[in-house]
């Protein structure tokens, strides 16, 4: 699926006193097994945004084209766009809400049409696919942990078969493991479903080692969009709109700036250990530990 976002405007209440202009001309395209970042500071209006691409809301001005067909043209099938698009909202867990696990994932496709049956097959692979097996089937989604609701929550969403997939801060809340757990979990449905991913998040820690673009997005604009590490060399920028690189970023622009020849783009740890320890041989400076 290709989704084509064209000069969009949102603005909430518009009229009223209390009248705020959320989305300011956003343009952009997301193609197909694509695994994006969306980046940006509490109020820029991530949110708002993903709301918009699978008509939950509509552009106060501006297109969205998905394959080619305007979205709010009369007649077009937003029903079926929903499902083509999976939204999970913040906190996800708060919208479980059935006796158990199976039937709250049974929602969504029994909302499509599906029978109960057919429902349940494509219930019980989503769960598989987030890594919950049957014994999670009959217990209450109320008794699982934290990291387990949320999957239950994104199997909710997986179920409906969407092709892409956006979650709005699915790590927030949640401790380090956690975080990491709900991550890989997105990386495996990515490069095994080939599903597209739009992950929204404040933190640039969180992207950097998963997503290939990063589309920065302050007070409803886009600043940046491309590879990470074409956007991370903004060090400097990004603080100004309250974002913070990856701690590497931070390490490589001090070397750079004292004179290493280090490549200030990488964005993971071990790119950067590489680089520092390069840099230290044609330096001929020993690093305890380095020799391999
Ligand atoms: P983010 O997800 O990046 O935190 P939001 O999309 O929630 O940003 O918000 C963008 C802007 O729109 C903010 O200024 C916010 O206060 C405003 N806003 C969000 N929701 C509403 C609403 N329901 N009514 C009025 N203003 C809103």
């Amino acid at each position: 699926m290709e989704l084509k976002i064209d000069r969009l405007s949102y603005t909430y209440h518009p009229g009223t006193p209390f009248e705020k202009k959320a989305l300011d001309e956003i343009s952009l395209t997301i193609g197909s097994g694509e695994f994006i970042g969306m980046i940006g500071h509490t109020g820029s209006g991530k949110s708002t945004l993903v709301q918009h691409l699978n008509g939950l809301i509509k552009a106060t001005s501006g297109h969205i084209f998905i394959d080619g067909k305007d979205i709010y043209e009369a007649g077009y099938p937003l029903r079926e766009l929903r499902c083509r698009v999976g939204l999970v909202f913040q906190y996800p867990e708060y919208q479980l809400f059935e006796a158990d696990v199976l039937t709250d994932v049974c929602f969504g496709p029994k909302n499509q049409g599906l029978s109960v049956e057919d429902a349940r097959i494509k219930a019980r692979e989503a769960m598989r696919a987030v890594g919950l097996d049957e014994s999670y089937e009959s217990r209450s989604p109320f008794e699982l942990s934290g990291g387990q609701k949320r999957r239950a929550a994104i199997a909710g969403i997986l179920a409906m078969e969407p092709e892409l997939l956006v979650l709005d801060e699915p790590t927030a809340g949640m401790d380090p493991e956690g975080r990491d757990e709900i991550l890989n979990l997105l990386k495996t449905l990515h490069e095994e479903k080939g599903i597209s991913i739009v992950l929204v998040s404040h933190s640039m820690e969180d992207v950097a080692n998963y997503v290939s673009r990063i589309i920065v997005l302050d007070e409803g604009k886009i600043r940046w969009d491309g590879e990470p590490s074409k956007v991370f060399v903004h060090v400097r920028e990004l603080e100004e709109i309250g974002l913070a690189a990856p701690q590497v970023s931070y390490v490589m622009a001090k070397l750079a700036e004292h004179g290493w020849a280090v490549d200030p783009s990488v964005t993971t740890i071990d790119a950067a250990v590489e680089e520092i320890l390069q840099a230290a041989r044609n330096r001929q400076v020993h690093i305890p530990g380095s020799e391999r």
